[in-house]
């Protein structure tokens, strides 16, 4: 509760940002792009390097040298170096997921360009690591081991799950499963009902979970459809978004209160740049215009971000299916967060820019 009117303080959006680590085969980077913590006795800005400091654990700042010039700062309501354990991070957001068994909506995103850590955050780590989970997994266990807690004050709760791409505009499910799997059945946005002002899909299978298992199980099916899919359309999984979302009932026995709401994970697609002097073959026109359908819907999201925290009375949800599909998640008493993941690379910084500009727009 403390931590609900804490948030109603500080507006409903922040932004984490979290640096992934140097992988194995990957250059050091030498003179790129470097994390360390600021303060007194840090190391002082050498000429060339893209730091990233922290101010302390949860501020951080990221500037580019040489100051003042070509200086950029960011600063973030919390920022993860590249050694945060997936635990570390779930920490973090246990309370705002919790906030969703009180009826919160809330949605949480993850931005930045393909390899930054996306899916790693969300989703988690390869093979069956418990420590790699991330917070899809983490955050279903959790609630389930609080909604264990509060069966004994009288709760009753329950879990549907679906997880959908929309890759270039079109809606699919993860879930899909026999003769209709890996296969784009189209799936449509509608609301509920005549009355209602849920919106749900179409075509795609909404899930009771209970445990864990069940919930492991569907992040397996919809890794298996990514695959699938992955072979006809080239690397369709970073050029398309996938969102994961929960729908929350509660009700108490003898008070007849209901309550719940629509916990949202959003892995989104990569953030990067198709390159504009590229010139194009007949092959690459569809890559084209999957990099500006995901540019117009990245964009479109910000701009609805920004329309809510301006409280413009104009907020144009309609104008990608993503944002129409999460619209009861953004805005009005919805929390949302976003991750903005970068990548520590020397070779990466200039979208690693991109990625820390689009984050401080919607912060
Ligand atoms: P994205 O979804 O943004 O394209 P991924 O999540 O697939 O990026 O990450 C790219 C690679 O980096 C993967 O091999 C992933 O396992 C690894 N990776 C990402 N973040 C971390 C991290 N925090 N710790 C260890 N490995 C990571
Ligand atoms: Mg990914």
């Amino acid at each position: 509760r403390l931590h609900n009117q804490l948030q109603e303080l500080k507006g409903n959006i922040r932004v984490f940002c979290r640096v992934r680590p140097v992988l194995p085969g990957e250059p050091t980077p030498p003179s790129g792009f470097l994390l360390y913590p600021s303060g007194p006795g840090g190391p002082s800005d050498p000429p060339t390097r893209l730091t990233l400091s922290r101010t302390d654990e949860r501020r951080g700042t990221l500037s580019r040298a040489p100051a003042p010039t070509t200086c950029h700062d960011f600063s973030f309501d919390r920022v993860f170096p590249p050694g945060s354990a997936q635990d570390e991070v779930f920490e973090e957001i246990s309370m705002l997921v919790q906030s969703a068994l009180d009826g919160y909506p809330v949605c949480i995103f993850a931005y930045g360009q393909t390899g930054s850590g996306k899916t790693f955050t969300m989703e988690g780590g390869p093979g069956g690591d418990s420590q790699l989970q991330g917070l899809i997994p983490r955050a279903l266990r959790h609630l389930f081991s609080v909604v264990q807690e509060l069966s004994g004050q009288g709760w009753t709760y329950s879990f549907v799950a679906s997880y959908v791409e929309i890759y270039n505009e079109t809606v699919r499910d993860l879930l899909a499963t026999g003769t209709r799997k890996g296969q784009g059945s189209e799936c449509e946005i509608r609301r509920a009902g005549p009355e209602s002002e849920e919106l749900t899909v179409t075509n795609a299978r909404y899930v009771p979970v209970s445990c864990e298992k069940e919930v492991e199980a569907l992040l397996r099916l919809a890794h298996q459809n990514r695959a699938v899919a992955r072979t006809a359309q080239n690397e369709r999984s970073s050029r398309s978004h996938s969102v994961f979302q929960l729908q929350i009932s509660g009700e108490h026995s003898s008070r007849g209160v209901q309550c719940g709401a629509r916990l949202s994970f959003v892995d989104l697609a990569g953030s990067e740049r198709l390159d504009p002097g590229l010139v194009l073959g007949p092959g690459e026109r569809e890559r084209l215009r999957e990099t500006q359908a995901i540019n117009s819907s990245l964009s479109t999201l910000g701009l609805v971000i920004m329309a809510l925290s301006n409280k413009e009375s104009h907020v144009p949800y309609r104008n990608s299916k993503l944002t129409y599909l999460l619209q009861n998640s953004l805005g009005g008493s919805a929390k949302m967060l976003m991750f903005v993941n970068i990548s520590p690379l020397e070779e990466n910084a200039s979208e690693t820019l991109n990625s820390l500009r689009f984050a401080s727009k919607v912060n």
